[in-house]
């Protein structure tokens, strides 16, 4: 068996996200300048679509204070298997 660590899946609501670059300059890891500087999920993690990604546990922290940070709330965290 592998690893019983799970992931986080991590969606950017471009609806609401402003394009302040506050969650990529705290957690560039896991997200960068998109389209018009909305924020999308770097393409080592990124699902389907460039706002959605799947990112391994051990970058929870780094996730949670982007997050945080977020003025809009456009940033969601979920915990899948
Ligand atoms: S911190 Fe929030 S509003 Fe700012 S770029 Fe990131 S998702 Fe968009």
């Amino acid at each position: 068996m592998g690893s019983v660590m799970g992931k986080l899946k991590v969606v950017v609501d471009w609806d609401t996200c402003i394009a302040d670059g506050v969650c990529y300059a705290l957690c560039p890891q896991v997200f960068e300048a998109g389209p018009d500087g909305k924020s999308q999920i770097v393409e080592e993690y990124r699902g389907d679509k460039p706002h959605e990604g799947f990112v391994p546990e051990d970058l929870a922290d780094c996730v949670d204070q982007a997050k945080t940070a977020c003025p809009t709330g456009a940033i969601s965290v979920e915990r899948v298997e």
